[in-house]
């Protein structure tokens, strides 16, 4: 059953027309718009991102818990990212089979062994949740992933509360609006950047976004790239192939695109094996990595968040390899771990293919891939594991707990659909921001949050694709 629209939203359907028009508007004047598939690299015309017309209730607890532990995961994937032993033996039964992990794998090693050149370290990630809904009504907050590249929609996160606080105030709701709270995360992450760029320690040097060549969602970078031109340091947009054309490394390591010297290289592409189109494309991905410029992530960072090591870091006795001496850490950060289960070739893998075949619907089954639309769901499970549970081909899957959310109605608002009321559910995301330079983490924040609402017939799919919708809290 979903939850009705809390009573202090309600209003009737002739307000709704009215309220979606200044909606749109709203989105517009705040900037929530993003290119069309048509037209992906031209700014000529543009639509309005999905939003949810009203604010979505999420108890004051969990989202003060997901803050909470923010930092904590932030300190743990830094510490991941330097242990090398626990990657080699997480990703170990993956790499044999999963290409893509395998060849990232390879750049992980080959700069152990030659040494990292920069030991500045800047980390930007964002972990997603759901609320569980126990069968007595309890919910409880379970991490869906951590993504530690690429982590985007900062920036329309922030600009989301305005929205939402100009649709209440005009329906009426001012008590309401004036509970939707600040987002301030891509100042936040802004932050972050800005440090790892003045400890890098060059006026010229910049930082360089390496983007995608279809660059519909433009807009989301240009809220950092554009704040960080507010603080007078200067970006550039590169795409890999630029970066193979140009990129060089002169005798300090230094890494040089185009003429310009590189303080910081930010990854908003990478993390598919689509992305890399050519050989020259993983040549320009070493090069970075070989390089003395900063690293967002850098490439053991980046492997920090494949489902593998997520599903590792659920096993008994893990978390207490991080921190031998915080049991509060551990039990903050493993009170949000759902389920996870290894299919590793074995009993125990053997156990999970049982389990999930006897009840796919309690589970989803994740591939190392990221960018949403990969997983698989119900019956397609079993066609899956039908056909590689005895092979080797299993272990590029992970198996994990379905979370099961409250739906909760609210109107979805996209510029390809008809205004129309739908049972939702919500996953809130949260920014971390650190820095640590050789030893010294000098900087560790949780930033801010991100809300997307989708409607409960999807079960997976980003907001690009149009799945999602940019929502805000409303705590309760
Ligand atoms: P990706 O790296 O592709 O974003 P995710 O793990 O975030 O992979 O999964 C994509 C989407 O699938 C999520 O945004 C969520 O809607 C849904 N999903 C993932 N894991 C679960 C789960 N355990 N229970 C319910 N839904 C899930
Ligand atoms: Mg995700």
């Amino acid at each position: 059953m979903a939850q009705a629209m809390p009573d202090e939203i309600m209003m009737d359907a002739a307000l709704i027309e009215d309220l979606a028009e200044v909606a749109k508007d709203a989105a517009f004047l705040q900037g929530i718009v993003m290119r069309t598939p048509e037209l992906c690299n031209s700014s000529k015309l543009v639509v309005y991102m999905p939003f949810t017309l009203f604010p979505t209730p999420v108890p004051k607890a969990a989202y003060l818990q997901s803050l909470a532990v923010q930092t904590c995961f932030n300190t743990l994937v830094d510490k991941i990212s330097q242990d090398q032993d626990f990657l080699q033996e997480a990703l170990a039964s993956t790499i044999e089979v999963d290409d893509f992990t395998a060849r990232l794998f390879r750049i992980h090693q080959q700069i152990l062994k030659e040494g990292r050149a920069q030991s500045i370290v800047l980390g930007l990630n964002r972990s997603d949740y759901m609320l569980d809904q126990g069968e007595d009504g309890s919910l409880a907050l379970k991490q869906i992933e951590i993504n530690t590249i690429a982590a985007g929609l900062s920036g329309r996160a922030s600009r989301m509360p305005d929205v939402h606080r100009h649709i209440l105030k005009v329906a009426g709701k001012l008590e309401v609006s004036q509970r939707i709270l600040d987002n301030n995360a891509n100042n936040g992450l802004v932050g972050a950047i800005a440090k790892a760029r003045e400890l890098y320690g060059s006026e010229r040097a910049v930082v360089m976004f390496l983007v995608e060549e279809n660059q519909r969602n433009i807009f989301d970078q240009r809220c950092l790239e554009n704040e960080l031109w507010k603080r007078n340091i200067p970006t550039i947009r590169k795409h890999f192939n630029n970066v193979s054309e140009t990129g060089t490394l002169d005798q300090d390591k230094k890494l040089f695109v185009d003429g310009h010297e590189v303080a910081v290289v930010y990854f908003r592409i990478g993390y598919m094996p689509q992305n890399y189109i050519s050989e020259q494309a993983w040549d320009a991905r070493l090069l970075m990595e070989r390089s003395l410029a900063v690293k967002c992530p850098d490439i053991s960072t980046h492997l920090v968040g494949t489902k593998k090591v997520q599903q590792e870091l659920a096993r008994p006795g893990v978390l207490e390899r991080f921190f031998p001496d915080q049991p509060r850490v551990v039990e903050q950060i493993r009170a949000t771990f759902a389920g996870l289960y290894t299919l590793d070739m074995g009993p125990e893998g053997d156990k999970t293919v049982a389990m999930a075949l006897a009840d796919p619907d309690r589970f989803v089954l994740k591939p190392q891939r990221e960018g949403g639309g990969n997983n698989f769901y119900g019956s397609e499970i079993c066609r899956v594991l039908q056909g590689a549970k005895g092979s080797k081909e299993r272990t590029a899957y992970i198996l994990m707990d379905k979370i099961h959310p409250t739906p909760v109605q609210n109107y979805l608002l996209r510029h390809d659909g008809p205004l129309k009321v739908s049972n939702c559910l919500s996953e809130l995301g949260v920014f971390g921001a650190y820095v640590r330079h050789g030893k010294d983490m000098v900087m560790n924040e949780c930033v801010g949050h991100l809300l997307r609402t989708k409607s409960s017939e999807h079960e997976d799919g980003g907001v690009s694709a149009g799945v999602a919708m940019l929502d805000n809290p409303l705590l309760v």
